[in-house]
């Protein structure tokens, strides 16, 4: 049996389980929190999705990257596994797994590809996670189901280009014609802006209510008066395409308004809370393996008739490294686990996000530093996991915003 038939054969156990077992409750965030395991289920997603990514992902990773090639077939196995649809439910064809599950996916899948990951993510909680919950029976049906499988993906469109973290500013908009909304604007950064076939795009309907005058659409792509500008060539995650999408005079049927005018803003900072748990766990896969690359390499090198890995300036760095990948792993989880639990989460996103992306960075780093000169050359991967590493600090919100976020909701707990 290949590894792809076992993770499929592995998916109809897990969709099993997963209907039988309730969700984690309160109880397992603490336990989750506190590291006594994983429940058994996710751990044998982990095993799955980590032999998924030595096979299929990590032995193509660095052809993708050089080439920047759109990893189409992965993709396509990927939804295939239902890794493209993770927590929607079995009913409109999705894995039904939950948050924990689409963490340990996504950090599993990163180890392999990041540029893979960021295409898995941005499809999963980007594009159909608000969908799923502002969408009406009939939106979900049109605008979820086909790209639950790997066979198409979305996009979600929210920066501009005189507007990235301050989102509430956003240019581009949206006029109600009557019969129909006629957008105008340019959104910029798009990931999976060439291969998508539809997406989430944000625009003032009315500019005096400010942040709650934006609305959100779905739109298919592609559609009259949406053009796409260059392709951006890119520090990392090169395998990703990432563009501008340009609207003009963009005719949209009144009924791909999503939730209810004036709900944009809030439906797009809904949508990052939990786009936060992915970059965080797209994170903590590149880390892990800049780790791996960095203490095998350790082990084999040798300087002054000794592995380096004997040597003490090493050891502290390798124990630095994982220290914070496992910190970082635990603040991942607890988010999840509290976004499954139902439980407000905004907080403890934005500290996995942020502690995750900068451990990323500096994992890969000190991996680069362990190689010598081998990790500056594209021989081996440490280069490349240094260049992927630095998005995760950009992307979803910048570690700056995500202090923001964080510190927001302190001084509210902590008011007199
Ligand atoms: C490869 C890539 C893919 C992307 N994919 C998408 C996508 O699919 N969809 C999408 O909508 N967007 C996407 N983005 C856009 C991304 O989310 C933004 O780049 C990001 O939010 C930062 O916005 P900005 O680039 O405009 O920077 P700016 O907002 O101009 O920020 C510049 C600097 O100022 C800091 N700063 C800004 N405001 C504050 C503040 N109040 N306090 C402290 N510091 C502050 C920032 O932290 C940053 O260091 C992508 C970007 C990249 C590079």
């Amino acid at each position: 049996m290949n590894s792809l038939q076992k993770l499929g054969n592995f998916c109809c156990f897990l969709a099993l389980r997963t209907r039988q077992r309730p969700r984690l409750g309160v109880k397992n965030v603490r336990a989750i929190s506190y590291m006594s395991g994983l429940p058994e289920t996710h751990e044998m997603l982990r095993q799955t999705c980590r032999d998924f990514a030595d096979n299929e992902l990590a032995p193509i990773a660095g052809k993708l990257d050089k080439e920047s090639l759109y990893p189409r077939e992965q993709v396509k196995k990927l939804g295939e596994l239902g890794m493209m649809s993770i927590t929607v439910p079995e009913a409109l064809g999705g894995a039904e797994l939950d948050n924990l599950g689409y963490a340990i996916a996504m950090e599993e899948i990163s180890r392999g590809c990041a540029s893979t990951s960021v295409v898995m993510s941005v499809n999963n909680s980007l594009y159909l996670s608000p969908i799923m919950k502002f969408g009406t029976d009939e939106q979900k049906e049109k605008w979820i189901r086909p790209f639950v499988s790997g066979d198409k993906v979305g996009c979600f469109a929210l920066s501009e280009p005189d507007n990235g973290s301050d989102a509430g500013a956003a240019k581009t908009t949206a006029k109600d014609q009557g019969d129909h909304w006629l957008l105008n604007g340019t959104k910029s950064w798009i990931t999976n802006g060439y291969e998508s076939e539809a997406g989430v795009v944000f625009a003032t309907t009315d500019r005096s209510h400010k942040h709650k005058g934006i609305s959100c659409f779905i739109f298919p792509k592609p559609v009259e008066g949406l053009s796409l500008g260059a392709k951006e060539n890119k520090l990392g995650i090169k395998a990703s395409s990432t563009c501008n999408l340009i609207f003009e005079d963009c005719v949209l049927p009144k009924e791909n308004l999503l939730g209810e005018p004036g709900m944009g803003f809030k439906i797009a900072m809904m949508t990052l809370d939990c786009g936060r748990i992915g970059i965080a766990a797209q994170a903590l896969g590149i880390a892990q393996a800049a780790f791996e690359c960095a203490i095998e390499y350790a082990q084999k090198r040798t300087a002054f008739s000794k592995p380096i890995s004997s040597l003490q300036a090493i050891q502290f760095k390798l124990a630095d490294m994982e220290t914070r990948i496992q910190s970082s792993r635990l603040l991942t989880w607890q988010a999840a686990c509290m976004m499954d639990a139902g439980q407000n989460y905004t907080k403890e996103a934005a500290m996995a996000k942020v502690s995750a992306s900068e451990t990323a960075t500096f994992v890969a780093h000190q991996c680069i530093q362990i190689l010598g000169g081998m990790g500056y050359v594209n021989d081996m991967p440490a280069e490349r996991h240094y260049r992927d590493a630095r998005i995760t600090e950009i992307y979803e919100g910048t570690s700056e915003v995500q202090r923001l976020v964080i510190a927001g909701r302190l001084l509210k707990e902590y008011s007199q």
